[in-house]
Order: structure tokens, then C-alpha cells, then sequence
């Protein structure tokens, strides 16, 4: 579960890590406000207004403008809250800023030499351990820094058992170049960070810039987190930062109705009981040359209603030329989701505007496929997967 800049900056913060402070506003009225309360709390007189959406970039878009007053916070507030913000990460239309974050400004005037730097925390899928992987080429654009440098990407591996030690603490902020305040700034920074990761049960920190001041303070100036959703339920605080907002529509409506679906670029729909059988199900798709449109995994019981459901939301991804229903009936048998097809094709009359191909192995697939053949209905039925697969592609191009 991805989180906007100010919701992961407030998790960072309850475990010390240091932060750029702001305060989150979705009216000019209350950035004003904000600005002012930051202002009474840090002194600042100087502010960032930061577009708050799920996507990187946000700076080189126009998502985030320096504010050298209350008037420029208002007028520049106003420009943000509303506008499609268009970054190399949102979709070409760009995404709808509903909140801006207004930030004290952290970038001292006359600071000739403020330091930015990347720093994320990660899993290591390879060797299935946490990393940090950090550089001193903050700031700008990190994927253009692996391409172009490479060797200015460190990273450094954490033993599970023992969690990151004071030497490797000290081992980042020594690569990072630094000495003195900064260098014992750094250390506790890294440590705080790296405990905030594993105590919040995240699955990605991004934070890019993490800033050095000209007076030795590291602070986080942007955060990327993606929590665990897996690992929610020890969290129940933290269920309420989901914004609705960022993602996308039909994949909240699939996950209210209990059923786990993700979509995808193609035009093949599949509607499939197992996640490993939906997997299998893609691949077959794309084999037969064509696309899948989604991963749709209905679970164990697809009784009318649930394959109803499903169908209704395959269908609202308007790429979908096809729906391919791939069951394996063990415990719920062939002829139940047969009719559970049936009925939901009954139903939902002519909203049913593309050709369906049927595939039901297992416990009673023979009467389940008789029971397709004789409903009347325009359902294809098919017994081997690569002859489903086949029927896709026929009716495709036809
Ligand atoms: P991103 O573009 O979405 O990654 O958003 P960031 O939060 O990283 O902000 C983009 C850039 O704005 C940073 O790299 C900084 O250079 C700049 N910026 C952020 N905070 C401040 C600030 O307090 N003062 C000034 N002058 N610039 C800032
Ligand atoms: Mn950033």
C-alpha cells in the first residue's frame, strides 16, 4: 500500500527519524493556516508547497514551488490544489492533486553547499535480506545515477538476526563523505531509519533527497513508503492512510467484493479460481499470442453470484475482447460453476457484449460441460487448456 510524502514523513517521525516538518492542506485557507503554524513552530518564514499524490517527479511536473510568503503560499497553493499534476511516473493526463503538503523551507538562504543524497530501504529478493542502498547523487533523477554511474550506488546488506550494526552505520555515512557533526547526524539517522522499515513493516522507503544542512542536520526532504499490506493487521492505525483517490477504481470495487484482481494492458479477461491457476492461465494467454487483461483470481467459491460479480468487472475494462473462464473444480464441482456461468450470463443479458470461452476440469467437468453446451447460451467450452487458449485466439480474430 503505497502513502502520500506527508503520511510516510509522520511514520518516519514516530521513530525519530529526523524530517522536514509540514503540515498537509486541501484548501488555500488552511495552507495559509499551515504556514503559519509552521512558523510559530520552527520559525521558518520561507516554504515549500508540495503536491501530494501517489508518483515521483513531483518537482520537475510543478508540483513543488518555493513560497517566500503567506501571499505566495496562498496564490501558489491555489495553482496546485486542483491541477493535473503530469510527472514522468503519472499517467500521460497527468493525476488530480487533491492536498498539498506545506513544508518549512530547509534549504537555508545563502546556504552555498546543502547536500542531497539517496538513501532506500529494501528487501533483496536474491538473497531474501533488507538493504539500504544509497548515494551520494541525491536529489535528481536516481535511475539516470544506475544507468549513467553506476559506481555511485552503494548498497549494504542486513543480517536478519542481528539487524544493522553500528559498524555499517557508520560504514554508509563514511561512503557518503562525511566527517564531524554530520557524520554522527548520519549514523543516527540510518539507524532510526532502518528501525522505522523493519517496526512499521514496510516494504519500500524511498527517501530522495535525504538533506545535509549547512549546520550538520540530515533530514528527510521527500519519503516514498510502501507498506506491507500483508502485515496490516498489526497495524491498524495505519489502515486508515489508504487514499481511495490514487488507486485505481475498479480494483477497489474487486477488492470490496472479495475478490483479488489486477489490471493489466491487454484484451484477454480472465476469470480464474487459484492464484497459481490465473498465473498459468496468462501465460497459456500469451503463449496463444494474445494479452490478458487482468489477473483475477474468484477463490474457492465461484457459486453465480461471485462469477456474476467477477464478470461485471472484467467488463468494465473497456480493452476486453474476450472473457477466458479457466476453473479447476476440486472441492466445488464443475457443474455448480457451470451454472454459477449460466446464471450469471442469464442475468446480465446483454451487458455481456464480448464472446466467453469456458474451460471446467476437474470433479464432474463432463456434466458441467454438457451443461454449457445445452444452456443455449453463446458460451464457447473447451476441456484442455491449450484448446481454451486456441478458442481465445480464434475468436479474436475473427
Ligand atoms: P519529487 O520531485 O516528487 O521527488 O519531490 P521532492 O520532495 O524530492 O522535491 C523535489 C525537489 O524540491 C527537491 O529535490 C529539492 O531540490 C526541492 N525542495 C524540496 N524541499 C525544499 C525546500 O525546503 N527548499 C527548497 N529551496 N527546495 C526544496
Ligand atoms: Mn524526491
Amino acid at each position: 500500500m503505497n502513502l502520500h510524502e506527508y503520511q510516510g514523513k509522520e511514520i518516519l517521525n514516530s521513530f525519530g527519524v529526523r524530517i522536514q516538518r509540514g503540515i498537509v492542506a486541501s484548501n488555500q485557507k488552511d495552507a495559509v493556516d499551515a504556514a503559519k503554524q509552521l512558523t510559530t513552530e520552527t520559525g521558518t518564514s520561507w516554504y515549500v508547497v508540495k503536491a501530494q499524490i501517489h508518483a515521483g517527479g513531483r518537482g520537475k511536473g510543478g508540483g513543488v514551488k518555493l513560497a517566500k510568503s503567506l501571499e505566495e503560499v496562498e496564490t501558489i497553493s491555489n495553482d496546485i490544489i486542483g491541477m493535473m499534476l503530469k510527472t514522468p511516473q503519472t499517467p500521460a493526463e497527468g493525476k488530480l492533486v487533491n492536498q498539498v503538503l506545506i513544508a518549512e523551507d530547509v534549504y537555508y538562504p545563502g546556504d552555498s553547499e546543502p547536500e542531497e543524497y539517496y538513501m532506500s530501504v529494501l528487501l533483496n529478493r536474491a538473497t531474501g535480506r533488507n538493504m539500504i542502498m544509497y548515494s551520494t547523487e541525491g536529489g535528481m533523477d536516481i535511475e539516470a545515477v544506475a544507468e549513467e554511474t553506476p559506481h555511485l550506488i552503494f548498497t549494504e546488506e542486513i543480517d536478519p538476526t542481528m539487524g544493522l550494526l553500528p559498524f555499517q552505520a557508520r560504514k554508509i555515512a563514511f561512503n557518503l563523505g562525511l566527517s564531524g557533526g554530520a557524520f554522527k547526524e548520519m549514523v543516527k539517522f540510518v539507524s532510526a531509519l532502518y528501525t522505522a522499515y523493519v517496526k512499521s513493516d514496510s516494504s519500500l522507503f524511498e527517501i530522495n533527497p535525504v538533506l545535509k544542512t549547512s549546520d550538520d542536520k540530515i533530514l528527510a526532504v521527500d519519503a516514498k513508503v510502501t507498506l506491507d499490506e500483508n502485515a496490516l493487521f498489526r497495524h491498524k492505525d495505519y489502515a486508515e492512510l489508504r487514499d481511495l483517490r490514487e488507486e485505481n477504481p475498479i480494483e477497489v470495487e474487486a477488492k470490496a467484493a472479495g475478490l483479488n484482481y489486477v489490471d493489466l494492458d491487454g484484451n484477454v479477461g480472465c476469470m480464474v479460481n487459484g492464484a497459481g491457476l490465473a498465473m498459468g492461465t496468462m501465460d497459456l494467454i500469451k503463449q496463444a499470442g494474445g494479452d490478458p487483461a487482468n489477473f483475477l483470481d474468484v477463490g474457492g467459491t465461484a457459486d453465480a453470484q461471485r462469477v456474476e460479480t467477477a464478470f461485471g468487472i472484467i467488463l468494465k475494462d473497456p480493452n476486453v475482447k474476450a472473457i477466458l473462464v479457466n476453473i479447476f473444480g476440486g472441492i466445488v464441482r464443475c457443474d455448480r460453476v457451470a451454472q454459477g456461468v449460466v446464471d450469471a450470463y442469464k442475468n446480465m443479458g446483454d451487458k455481456i457484449n464480448v464472446p466467453i470461452i469456458c474451460r471446467l476440469q476437474g470433479t464432474n467437468a463432463k456434466e458441467a460441460k454438457e451443461l454449457i453446451d445445452n444452456s443455449g447460451m453463446e458460451i464457447i467450452s473447451a476441456t484442455e487448456f491449450q484448446e481454451a487458449a486456441d478458442k481465445v485466439q480464434e475468436v479474436l480474430a475473427s
